[in-house]
This record gives structure tokens, sequence and C-alpha cells, in this order.
């Protein structure tokens, strides 16, 4: 029996812990699991000035991204992944005990656990029929008025189900909410479907904030590296509320080229791959028996519902394919979620799920 165990906040000692693919771990030789890109481009590295610690926003990276998004300087904050992003907003602007934050499942996961761990309470909207998000039930949510919620997390690409937002109603919920809760777009896949960026909706609304990373379309998941886009007042409150030093300099260096014109380019032509090996996917998979329904896919992954996800869960296995199973997830029994790999991938879970 633990002697120190329980000395740890009552929250955490009841949380479960997020399982991430990687917790999850698997053996196999095919990883479609965690939405990570198929390949891996080299970076130099300069090792010269490990002894000093890093900017705390390394100007190179942050002019870089600011060039690349189309945003100013100052409406830019680069964080540990954008995990660390949803954590910094929560501790930001929700005062633990009282405020809440307010999610759409089914959804990605680790905004109810980075609640849960600041102690904040979460409301759930669930997402309608089509799962899509329910803007006028978010609405009600915040507006009435005994509500405490300061943030609303929508995700689009929504991961697990692939959803995209509404422009038209997602403006009319930043009217409808501002000076009363921020309203966070999570756009971690974006680079997938480039027009379908709410950022340009930054200048005009200032509880706007959009949530993005290098871990996806940039193949750069290792480094932890992301972003969080909002206007300059925002930005602000969190740089109060983050790390002194939160961006490694080595990690800053890589980031950077991996924003030049190079990589750029680089990462522009494995978004062209990914989204051509999806749509071959998706047709195969609509064209199997053991299938029921293909989710309409915009990032790197397809959520596929079977009619008998363990069986194909396990052929997966099998073949040393590790997959991401959502079974248990309410509304979404008999749901595999496949990371889009390269072609070769690709070919083996289709070969694996012609065998069944
Ligand atoms: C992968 C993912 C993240 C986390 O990105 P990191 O930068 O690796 O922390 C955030 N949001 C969504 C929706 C994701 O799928």
């Amino acid at each position: 029996m633990s002697n120190t165990q329980h000395l740890a906040r009552k929250t955490v000692q009841a949380l479960t812990p997020y399982l991430s693919a990687r917790r999850i771990g698997g053996k196999g030789h095919i990883w479609l699991n965690a939405n990570e890109a198929p390949d891996c481009s080299e970076y130099q590295l300069d090792s010269s000035k490990l002894n000093r610690y890093p900017e705390f926003q390394p100007p190179a990276l942050i002019n870089a991204y600011a060039s690349y998004a189309g945003v100013n300087n100052e409406q830019l904050l680069t964080t540990r992944g954008a995990d660390e992003s949803i954590e910094i907003l929560i501790r930001t602007f929700c005062e633990p005990g009282i405020d809440s934050i307010l999610i759409c499942p089914p959804t990605y996961g680790m905004y109810a656990i980075s609640a849960e761990t600041c102690g904040v309470a979460i409301e759930e909207v669930a997402l309608d029929a089509q799962f899509d998000v329910d803007y006028f039930a978010v609405e009600q949510a915040v507006n009435k008025s005994d509500s405490q919620v300061k943030i609303v997390f929508l995700c689009a690409p929504n991961n697990p189900t692939g959803n995209m937002l509404d422009r038209e109603k997602l403006v009319h919920l930043l009217q409808a909410t501002a000076g009363k809760a921020l309203i966070v777009a999570d756009e971690a896949y974006i680079e997938f479907c480039p027009e379908r960026s709410q950022v340009d909706l930054i200048a005009q609304h200032e509880n706007l904030v959009l949530t993005r990373t290098l871990s996806k379309a940039f193949a750069l998941a290792a480094i932890r590296c992301g972003f969080t886009i909002a206007q300059a007042p925002v930005i602000a409150m969190l740089s109060k509320v983050i790390a002194p030093y939160p961006m490694p300099e080595p990690i800053a260096q890589i980031a950077t080229q991996a924003l030049s014109e190079k990589g750029l380019a680089v990462m522009l032509e494995r978004v062209a791959i990914l989204n051509n090996n999806r749509q071959l996917l998706q047709q195969a998979l609509n064209e199997l028996d053991c299938v029921t329904e293909v989710f309409p896919a915009t990032g790197n992954f397809v959520l596929v519902r079977f009619k008998d996800s363990a069986k194909v869960f396990a052929a997966f296995a099998n073949n040393g394919i590790i997959m991401r199973d959502f079974a248990t997830k309410k509304r979404l029994e008999n749901c595999i979620r496949i990371t889009i790999g390269n072609q070769a991938e690709m070919e083996a879970t289709l070969t694996t799920l012609k065998s069944l």
C-alpha cells in the first residue's frame, strides 16, 4: 500500500489518464493508430548554445509560423504540442471548482482530461445525429443565466469523426458568446483541408482561438511543437501562465526548418499523397461487405464502422497492423479509426480486410 498516493489531489487520485496510442502500444510493424505521418525528413542541428536558456518564444519560429498561418506575431503562441495549448487555455481562463469547459462528444479526449486535472468541470453538448456541432444547444448552454462555461472546445476536422465546422453558424456562435466564453477550434489536421480553416476570422473575433500542431501533416509528432492563434489580448493572458522556457532550442530549430519554403513544399507534397491515399482507401472500404459505414474523412484518418469490429481489430493485430479502437466509445460502437499511411500500408490494410 503506497504511503504517498493518498497525498495527491482527489481529482488526480480518481483520474483515468489519457490512453495515448503510445501508452496502449502494441506489437506490429504498421502503425496506423496515432494519426502520425508515415515518413520523416532530415534536419540540421546547431548544438553550440545548449548551455543557454532558450528564448521564451523563439523569434525565427514565430516569424515562420505567423507567415505560414497569415497572422501577426502577437497573435501566436508556440507550445509543447497542441496538447499543452489546450491545458494552458484551461489554466488561464477557468477558475478551478467554479468554471467549466464545454465539449461536443464524441471528440478528442484531451479537452476533458486537461479540465479534470485542473479541477474544472466539463459540460457536454453531444454532436447531432450527423456528428455535426449542435450550435444552437452550445449557444444556449453558454448563455443560460447560471452558466459557468468559459471555453467551448470544437474540433475540425473532428477527431475521430472527421466532421467540419459550419462557418456561418460558427460566426453566429462567436457573436452570441462574445464576452462570455472563448470558442476554440482545434485545427490539428487543417493542413489536409486548408480551405476550411477559420484563421481569417481571428481578425474580427476576440473570442476565437485556434490550436494547431506540427505533429500531423508536418510529420513532427516527436518534437512536441504546437501553436495557439488568437487576438493579442488572449495571447498575452496565456503568456502569463505558460512555463518561462516552454520551447527547447533544438525543437525550435527543427520546427523553423519545417516551416521554411522547402519544408512547406515537402509538407504540401505529403498532404497531396496522403489525401489521395485516403480517397482510394475510402472508395475501397465502401465496397467491402464487412463495412457498414465510412465516416466523412477530411484529415489523415478515416473512421469506419464494421459489422464486427472486434473481429476486424483482431485480424489487423494478427497481421501486425496497429489501429485505434473506438468500439467502447458512446455512439461509436464497432468503429475503428484508420490513420492514412503510405501506399504499402494502405494495401496491407485492404488485404487484411478483404481476407475476412
Ligand atoms: C493529435 C491531436 C492533438 C495534439 O497534438 P500535439 O501537438 O501532438 O499535442 C490535438 N488535437 C487533436 C484533435 C489531435 O488529434
